[in-house]
């Protein structure tokens, strides 16, 4: 979308229904459960609008509950039936943007490992075994937090690395893994701020900026191996572009 989404604000409702851009198969490309066979939701919509996204999330359709959890059980089998995708990540957009807590209590109960990727600014009580992926924006992407536009977090305004959005309070204790976005060219990303990684003792994840050019992609992927060598991050490429795989 390259910043050209339109920003939309959370939603209200039982979760019966939800805007769903794609369901496909495929590996986790990123993070904590890189190379696993899953199934990818990718729900429409975001609230942040950030200029180097390059996930298409504005067109998407309605579908039930059970339309969806239907389509990943069929996605999840080989074509022996067998079930070889476990890992369910619900992605965007911004997942948490949509009541995502009756989608995640059925994929749970079904034994299914539950992903979420999200960019901490929004907050939904999911069960516990659900693992939340964090990648913080900075805010020259603007939030549309709708009714929790109180929320504050306490590591946010008058703290010096505040360039990120803040992260939901409520959501820094659910955190798995932080994965930051790292460029060389795109000052906002060139280096990784405490939002909450340091106090909560989150692994992080850094992973490089695919900026669609040769040159500044090798000056990304040169900057987020020196932090991870220096400060002892862990290194996350996007295994699904080497494959040419969605
Ligand atoms: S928060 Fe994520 S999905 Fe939303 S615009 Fe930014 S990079 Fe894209």
């Amino acid at each position: 979308m390259f910043g050209k989404n339109k920003i939309m604000k959370p939603e209200i409702h039982s979760g019966e229904n939800l805007d769903v851009q794609e369901i496909f198969p495929t590996l986790q490309g990123e993070g904590l459960y890189v190379g696993h066979p899953s199934v990818f939701i990718r729900l429409g919509g975001c609230n942040l609008a950030c200029d180097f996204c390059d996930t298409e999330f504005d067109s998407y359709q309605n579908f039930s509950l059970s339309e969806i959890i239907s389509e990943v059980e069929k996605l999840a089998k080989n074509s022996d039936g067998k079930l070889i995708r476990k890992l369910i990540v619900i992605t965007g957009g911004e997942p948490f943007r949509q009541p995502i807590e009756r989608l995640c209590e059925e994929l749970v109960k079904q034994n299914f490992l539950v992903q979420i990727e999200t960019n901490g600014t929004l907050f939904r009580d999911l069960p516990k075994e659900v693992k939340i992926i964090c990648s913080p924006k900075v805010s020259i992407c603007t939030p549309n937090r709708g009714a929790d536009a109180s929320a504050r977090s306490p590591l946010d305004s008058g703290e010096p690395n505040s360039k990120y959005h803040q992260i939901r309070p409520d959501l820094l204790s659910r955190i798995n893994a932080f994965k930051f976005i790292i460029s060389k060219n795109h000052k906002n990303y060139s280096d990784i701020a405490e939002v909450g990684q340091e106090k909560f003792h989150i692994p992080v994840y850094v992973q490089p900026m695919d900026e669609y050019d040769e040159v500044k992609n090798q000056a990304n992927l040169e900057l987020a191996q020196k932090l991870c060598e220096e400060r002892g991050y862990f290194l996350s490429l996007q295994i699904h572009k080497i494959l040419k795989i969605r």
